[in-house]
């Protein structure tokens, strides 16, 4: 292989080149842009969206009682990951909480942690 390119090409056409290029990406990048802004000021989006955010929050607060239904020490009395809830529990790891009770809005928990999770 050489160092240089195969085909010998006058500057100016390179330039030109470069230049077509940059006001295609330019271009693509603004007709993306635009799209964007539509896709997020329709109503039907937004409302599917809304329904999808407040689905995904009720699924999250399920999994949130199902997770303190289920037990936090194994059959030896070992604590349990407090992630997985499967493994037993190697150190405690801290966690910022949200709480509308604390004055800067979290509050530090620290969670049984298994290392592998
Ligand atoms: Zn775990």
């Amino acid at each position: 292989m050489g160092d240089g390119p195969a085909v010998e090409v006058p500057q100016g056409r390179i330039e030109a080149h470069e230049t077509l290029g940059e006001t295609r990406c330019e271009k693509q990048r603004l007709y993306k842009r635009e799209y964007m802004r539509r896709w997020r000021a329709s109503l039907g989006r937004q409302t599917s969206e809304r329904a999808r955010r407040r689905s995904a929050y009720y699924a999250r607060k399920e999994r949130e009682l199902l997770a303190d239904a289920s037990p936090v020490c194994d059959p030896d009395g070992a604590a349990l990951c407090g992630y997985c809830g499967i493994r037993r529990a190697v150190e405690d790891v801290a966690r910022l909480e949200i709480s509308a009770d604390a004055p800067d809005g979290y509050v530090k928990v620290r969670i049984p942690y298994c290392g592998h999770c």
